[in-house]
């Protein structure tokens, strides 16, 4: 675990306690903190108290990690109790409590900043409203010599944070990848000196993050997303740019100028010179030699991940490896089946249109599943590849609205309405050569727990089929 020795004494209030929440909180315990922690759920207030025994090991063990001393958690599962001194958590319901008193409030990108009354309140109290990157960002001084990557855009944010973290594997340098990819990074162990912690940032999580240094900061692109928790789309892109306002000036960004916000900012950094990078889009290069990079959004990450390595100093006979020996990530254009000639594709990472537009680049004849919850009202990025569609089916909320939007403009489409009828009735038109690509085109909470759902119950329906 990475706890900071600036935490000792303060008082935190957490809320979400899903797996980022969980480790913060149990860093904060160990770095000595006192912590009010809450979640609406009630399964994940109890996962959060430590079994008989198991918060003093922890503790213990965030202190040998460190090597200063942490007291034994001592808990108080009681709504009406805050803590005392010496005692380190309490369960209690946020609402209910002066925030004025605590040094920050800790919430997970998943609490709404523009909605959720609780950040009013704490903004109202003077409270500082962060998360659980900015505590890493905290810890950085107590940790072993190190360097920190942080990689935002709208997409290929995963590609590009796993392609990097592959990379300095390949050269043998000690890395981690946390963040919006999945590892709370709270919960990771130190890396020794020379690492490097890659770390995938999403806007919600820039926007919890006030004093992260990145030593390599990367903006893949930005297109209109989560629209429902800014104002408007300048507000969505100044959270992006903040990643670079925390960086010193020295420190190298990297930033893809394919659209017209990227390019915005990267003007506004032209005083770096040589510690600018900039891609430009539409760059030719060969890609035959990366299984798993193909297409032009993959080039623009592939571009992303070798100005980084190259930032970070890795050798480029270790960058070919890596490019080479790179499987991808599930979800991602990743092909599940083939079954009398056609390829059955999840893409189900791809919610929005401007990520589902490579992948109907990159087949020729395709029978294209989308719908879920739409995150706008039309499919205009994914327009110049029309042409490749057979038929499409639509389903979820999004049936409706994606069916309007394509018919007339594609041979043939259907409401097909769940995925499970959709995979059904493409499998039976397709024919040898097609592809049968789920790249819906938007989220999957209308149907799904999440996109990997989602993705998980393609490859079922694909493997039911007679
Ligand atoms: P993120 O983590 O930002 O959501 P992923 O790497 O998981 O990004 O990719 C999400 C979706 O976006 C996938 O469907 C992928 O094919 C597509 N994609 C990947 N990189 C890019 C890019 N540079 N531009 C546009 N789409 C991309």
């Amino acid at each position: 675990m990475i706890v900071a020795r600036a935490w000792a004494g303060k008082r935190y209030a957490v809320l979400g306690l899903a797996r980022s929440g969980a480790a913060t909180v149990r860093a904060l315990v160990a770095g000595g903190a006192s912590v009010v922690a809450w979640d609406s759920d009630e399964a994940r207030r109890d996962a959060i108290l430590p079994r008989k025994g198991e918060g003093d090991r922890e503790a213990v063990e965030g202190a040998d990690a460190m090597s200063f001393a942490a007291a034994s958690p001592s808990v108080t599962p009681s709504a009406r109790h805050l803590p005392l001194a010496g005692e380190e958590l309490t369960i209690a319901d946020l609402d209910a409590i002066d925030l004025t008193t605590f040094d920050a409030l800790v919430v997970s990108p998943g609490v709404p900043l523009n909605t959720h009354p609780l950040a009013a309140k704490a903004r109202a109290a003077g409270t500082p409203v962060i998360g659980d990157i900015e505590l890493f960002a905290q810890a950085r001084a107590d940790l072993p010599p190190h360097k920190v990557v942080g990689i935002t855009g709208t997409n290929g944010k995963s590609t590009t944070t796993a392609l990097v973290h592959h990379i300095l594997q390949t050269a043998g340098i000690p890395s981690l990848m946390a963040g919006n990819i999945g590892l709370p990074i709270l919960a990771a162990e130190p890396l020794p000196e020379g690492g490097v912690y890659v770390l995938e940032l999403s806007s919600y999580q820039i926007d919890l993050t006030q004093t992260l240094d990145c030593d390599v900061a990367v903006l893949l692109n930005i297109t209109p997303d989560h629209l429902d928790r800014y104002d408007g789309f300048d507000g969505y892109a100044a959270s992006k740019a903040r990643l670079f306002a925390m960086q010193s000036p020295t420190n190298e960004a990297v930033i893809a100028i394919g659209d017209a916000p990227s390019a915005v900012i990267a003007r506004g950094l032209s005083a770096r010179g040589e510690h600018l990078t900039k891609i430009a889009p539409g760059v030719c290069m060969d890609q035959s030699r990366w299984p798993a990079l193909q297409g032009p959004h993959n080039a623009q990450d592939a571009l992303a991940a070798i100005a980084v390595a190259k930032a970070l100093g890795v050798a480029e006979a270790a960058i070919d490896r890596g490019l080479e020996s790179f499987v991808g990530l599930p979800h991602r254009m990743e092909t599940v089946a083939t079954r009398g000639g056609v390829a059955f594709v999840d893409d189900s990472k791809a919610t929005n249109p401007e990520s589902t537009a490579p992948a109907l680049g990159a087949f020729a004849r395709i029978h294209w599943i989308l719908g879920g919850q739409a995150k706008g009202d039309d499919l205009d990025a994914c327009a110049p590849y029309l042409d490749h569609i057979v038929a499409a089916y639509t389903i979820g909320d999004a049936a409706p609205l994606f069916f309007d939007l394509l018919k007339g403009r594609v041979p043939a489409v259907e409401q097909a309405g769940d995925l499970a009828t959709a995979v059904a009735h493409a499998a039976a038109a397709a024919r040898a050569g097609d592809t049968v690509l789920l790249s819906p085109a938007a989220a999957s909470f209308d149907q799904f727990a999440d996109y990997a759902a989602r993705g998980e119950a393609f490859r079922a329906a694909v493997e039911g089929l007679p």
